[in-house]
């Protein structure tokens, strides 16, 4: 991961500490199963929860604010927002514009006894996250007529492609895709396309490709091994990162990451509750165990993040040990206790 970062870690005693964050569906109990697997091999992590919900107290955000601040890094379930009230805006989006977490990173890759229609794919989705459409500056001029306002900033699409042509060199990849639609928004996605473009040049040994978004999502489901990295303004991120994500295998598999410049926040990649699942051990945890290990990898703990993936790897592969999403009949347990049983033959050689 790039971006100077990791001096606000939380440590005390060898031990990090990460504000934890369950949200609402099944964020509750997918913690839980992280925290399960996290445990059992030591990993040296310490959770410090706080309650945020799409039902909000008083002063919740704030008490989240102060503990991922205080702490470096967070893990987090999705909150609800319910989209049929308009005083009602997102506490996730919220919540990343307050602590800037302005990139956000999604690596969506193929599994091979995954059923999907697609096979070989492995795309790095890196989507601004603080503003374009997500400014949240609407309002009704007159009854009828409503401005939506997306606002783009030079510093802002620059930190952000920054951040992706040094994540294309420090991971070995070839290319970066920047997605747009600068035919029509030709001041706004203008400036981003042209942003992108000029800092190619300072990255030679990484292909430079531009592709319109509408164009993107018809590549994406036709042939999507042609992308390597993908560089997006907020909105077009979302989608095309769902559509990756549908590709792969849906929303119980891919993590997401939330970077700013010194904190992050984990979750899964969809940033789906899950409402309808929760309580009854049937969801897929893969999104948020993977949501996991990456934040064992950000704190410099590899040895527990490679036992954790490499077993949780075996459990869907060479087990096929799959919930029903991805076509199994697995409970949410019975993959996590494999996952254990797993780690369990495969701690000694991690020590
Ligand atoms: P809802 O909150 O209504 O359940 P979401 O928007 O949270 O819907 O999720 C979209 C769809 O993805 C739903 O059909 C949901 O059941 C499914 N889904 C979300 N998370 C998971 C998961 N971890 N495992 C399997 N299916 C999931
Ligand atoms: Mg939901």
């Amino acid at each position: 991961i790039p971006g100077p970062r990791g001096n606000t870690l939380a440590k005390y005693g060898g031990r990090h500490t990460v504000t934890v964050m369950p949200g609402d569906g099944i964020g509750p109990e997918m913690i839980g199963h992280i925290r399960t697997l996290m445990k059992y091999c030591n990993a040296p992590v310490n959770f410090e929860e706080v309650q945020m919900t799409s039902t909000p107290y008083d002063g919740d955000m704030e008490e989240v604010i102060y503990a991922i601040e205080r702490n470096g890094v967070g893990i987090k379930g999705n909150i609800e927002t319910k989209f049929d009230d308009p005083a009602f805006s997102s506490r996730n989006v919220e919540l990343r514009r307050r602590l800037d977490l302005w990139a956000n990173v999604l690596h969506c890759v193929t599994i091979p006894t995954v059923p999907s229609r697609h096979k070989d794919i492995d795309i790095v989705l890196i989507r601004e996250n603080t503003e374009g459409e997500y400014s949240g500056l609407e309002h009704e001029s007159i009854p009828g007529v409503v401005e939506s306002i997306k606002i783009v900033t030079q510093d802002k699409i620059e930190r952000v492609a920054r951040f992706a042509y040094e994540y294309a060199v420090l991971n070995g990849r070839k290319k970066v895709t920047t997605v747009h639609k600068a035919n029509i928004q030709k001041l706004g996605d203008g400036l981003f396309l042209q942003i992108a473009q000029e800092m190619a040049k300072e990255y030679p040994s990484i292909e430079f490709d531009q592709m319109i978004v509408d164009n993107a999502c018809m590549q994406m489901v036709s042939r999507p091994q042609q992308f390597d990295v993908m560089l997006m303004p907020n909105l077009y991120g979302n989608i095309i990162s769902n559509i990756a994500c549908g590709l792969v295998g849906g929303p119980g598999l891919v993590s997401g990451m939330n970077m700013g410049d010194v904190h992050a926040v984990f979750e899964p990649g969809t940033r789906n509750t899950g409402t309808g699942l929760a309580g009854k051990d049937i969801a897929n945890p893969t999104a948020f165990l993977r949501a996991g290990i990456d934040m064992l990898r950000y704190l410099g703990c590899h040895k527990h993040a490679n036992v954790i993936s490499d077993a949780l790897w075996q459990t869907l592969t060479e087990q096929g040990i799959h919930t029903s999403d991805i076509g199994g009949s697995a409970k949410t347990s019975e993959v996590v206790e494999a996952t254990l049983r797993n780690m369990e033959r495969m701690l000694p050689r991690y020590q």
